[in-house]
């Protein structure tokens, strides 16, 4: 079972995955784990990738299909994965199809006003990454409940500080928005010429939507 999930910042993607992986014995993989972990193990990659984000410049395709491919190799894969913010370019897609043949491209949608409204309430743990939400939007058919922490301002997982980042700043967000539009267009595309791109619209919080994905992708085991 591999997968690609696709969806713009703040559709939960990151959750959704996190929560799938496990039930169906895949691996949860993601670009910003991935940096994250080789920038804290010190590695030579990790270094560079550190580097890379200080400028505040995107990591290159190399690099990030560099990434990737070692990930890959690790235990956790055997049965598959699910890949969250990968790819993000075309060079990206094709690199991935040398390596994988891709079973599925889960395309998730959210109303354009919803996404600006959960991005601008989302707390990130400062210590692992963890992500939580303080909206309740209850409107048009939209039934999106806040996901709160068990104690306020800290992380279930570990604890850590739960802060606002800086790009989840309402004036930032509807630049990230247009950015990631723009972005991956091509790749919506690339996928659906391919006839493995399905459409999916997320208007309830994960409680509803995770069985609704699992027995979507549930069809694909082997
Ligand atoms: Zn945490």
């Amino acid at each position: 079972m591999k997968f690609v999930f696709l969806g713009p910042p703040g559709v939960g993607k990151g959750t959704y995955a996190s929560r799938l992986a496990p039930k169906l014995g895949i691996a949860h993989i993601s670009t910003g784990d991935i940096f994250r972990e080789e920038a804290a193990e010190g590695t030579e990659l990790g270094n560079r990738i550190s580097a890379i984000m200080k400028r505040g410049d995107l990591v290159p395709d190399g690099i990030v299909i560099e990434a990737i491919r070692e990930r890959v190799k690790k235990d956790d894969c055997r049965r598959g994965f699910i890949l969250d913010g990968f790819p993000r370019t075309i060079q990206q897609a094709k690199a991935l199809d040398r390596m994988f043949r891709i079973d599925m491209v889960l395309n998730i949608h959210m109303p354009h006003d919803i996404l600006i409204e959960k991005i601008s309430a989302r707390r990130v743990c400062r210590e692992c990454g963890d992500i939580y939400n303080v909206a309740d939007i209850q409107r048009d058919g939209i039934d999106m409940p806040p996901m709160l922490p068990k104690v306020q301002g800290k992380c279930d997982k570990c604890g850590g500080e739960l802060y606002q980042r800086p790009d989840d700043k309402p004036e930032v967000i509807k630049e990230r928005l247009d950015n990631y539009n723009e972005l991956t267009k091509p790749l919506i595309e690339y996928y659906r010429k391919k006839g493995l791109l399905h459409e999916f619209q997320a208007r309830t919080g994960p409680e509803k939507v995770i069985p609704q994905l699992l027995e979507l992708l549930g069809k694909y085991k082997r």
